[in-house]
Parts: structure tokens; sequence; C-alpha cells
């Protein structure tokens, strides 16, 4: 499931190709997405400009000469830039074609991503209006976690997952950030002391910044008609590493399952 690193690292990739292009036709091959795709859409979009490409927690926001639309890669979705003449495979729902003479191309096989159009302020759509900060601005600090974390009875994992306190911290990066913060996943979120608090706003800071990075060297298969659409694996420390040694200082690395996800630390570097 793209998590927020791909998401950005999407908006990354497709911004250089779409900021200052006019659309010159949107086509709907399938509509039945998770919100059936607006039939007068593709009207809506002919002839607007593309004046940039936002992110709003895992959503795309291209912002269009009167309106913005919200793209959500649901599950399994990618965006990808191809040539307007390339042919449409399975499961490529929509394209958006571009007067440069590309496609943004929208695949999708399990087909819960969505696409909509608003109009006036996106920040104030439903949405997108009751999102908890986003973890890589400076709205999400050690002051603003350290009072999230003493309002809740919930584990530490669960404090950082939980969207309304911030958006886009996956498994994965919980996981890991919890790693390099020296954190056990368990604990509850109110008994974790103030500077491990700090430590792990900087943990999940560098976490994600890390996948960023990493998914920036696929940006060229952006471009790439048979490229791969850009998700990549950081070198993980715990995640998914069950009864390997921990990177750091060789302890078999456990798990267990919480709130039905599994989660991974290693008890020597973990406290
Ligand atoms: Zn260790």
């Amino acid at each position: 499931m793209p998590e927020l690193p791909e998401v950005e690292t999407t908006r990354r990739g497709l911004e250089p190709h779409l900021a200052g292009q006019t659309i010159l036709r949107l086509t709907v091959h399938d509509h039945r997405l998770r919100w059936p795709v607006d039939a007068r859409l593709p009207q809506t979009l002919a002839g607007q400009r593309v004046e940039a490409v936002e992110r709003r927690a895992k959503y795309l926001l291209l912002r269009l000469t009167h309106g913005t639309v919200l793209w959500h890669l649901g599950m399994s979705g990618s965006l990808r830039i191809v040539p307007s003449a390339l042919p449409v495979e399975l499961h490529d729902h929509i394209d958006l074609a571009l007067t440069s003479g590309h496609t943004v191309r929208f695949n999708d096989p399990r087909r819960f991503g969505c696409v909509l159009y608003v109009t006036g302020d996106p920040q104030a759509h439903p949405l997108l209006a009751k999102l908890a900060p986003e973890p890589l601005t400076a709205a999400f600090d050690a002051e603003y976690l350290w009072k999230a974390s003493r309002r809740r009875r919930v584990s530490v994992k669960q404090l950082i997952m939980n969207g309304q306190v911030v958006t886009g911290v996956g498994n994965i990066y919980a996981s890991e950030a919890l790693f390099h913060a020296g954190i056990r996943p368990r604990r509850q979120s109110r008994n974790v002391k103030r500077e491990e608090i700090t430590r792990l706003v900087t943990a999940i800071r560098k976490v994600l910044n890390q996948a960023i990075r990493v998914g920036g060297t696929t940006l060229r298969d952006y471009v790439n008609p048979d490229g791969n659409p850009g998700y990549f694996r950081q070198k993980l420390f715990v995640y998914e590493r069950a009864g390997e040694p921990c990177r750091r200082c060789g302890t078999p690395i456990r798990s267990f399952t919480q709130g039905q996800r599994s989660t991974y630390y290693c008890p020597t570097c973990q406290r």
C-alpha cells in the first residue's frame, strides 16, 4: 500500500511534468473506483492549466486554474507519466492527457483509489479538513506529541499510527521510528518520557525522509513506460525481520501482534 513517502515521491515525480501544462483531455476507462468518477469530470478539466502539484496526507492535490483535483492512490494505485500514444493495459483506469504529448496514467488493480474535483479551498474539503498535522512540518514537534501522549490510554505505537494525532505514519515507519528512538512499541504513551518523545519525533522525520530519498532515486522511472511506479524499500532495521539479528547489537528481533498488526522490535536496543 502506498504510504506517505511513496505519495510524496509520486508528487515529486509528477510535478515537473505537470506544472504549467494544460489538460488536453481526461479519459476514464473505468469509473468504478472507491467512489464513482463524476461523469462531468472530463468536461470540467479540459483546458485547465495545472498550477502546482501538492500533497496533504496521502492525497495528491492537482491545483488547476479553477479548482483542485484530489487524487488518492488507495491500496494499490500508482500514477505514471507515459507517452499519450502508449496503449492502455489492464487496470489502467484513468488517463490525463497533457498538451506536452505526455499522459498521466492511473493504474489501480484493487480500485480503492479516488479522483475528486473540488472548487474553493481544498483544505476545507471534508476529507482533508480534520486531518492531523503532517509529520514533516513544524506543527509536528516534541511539544505537540508530548501533549497528545498525555491525553490517551494507548500504546506509544498506536499513538503515532493514529491519524488524528499525526498523518501518514504507517506500520513500517512506526516500527522503524520506535527502533531508532529506543522505545518499545507496547509502552503506554503516557509513560514515555519527555526526552524519549523528542527522540521519537526526530526518528519519525528521519525514517520518512530517508524513504523519500530512496524513492527519489527511482524518479526517472516516471517517464519510462515500462518503469516501476516507484515503490521501494529502504534498509529496514526491524520491520518484517523477526528472528533475524538486530543490525545494531545482534540480538534476534522479536515480533508480536498489536492492534491486528505485526510489530517488530529489538529487546536490547528498545526499552
Ligand atoms: Zn538491537
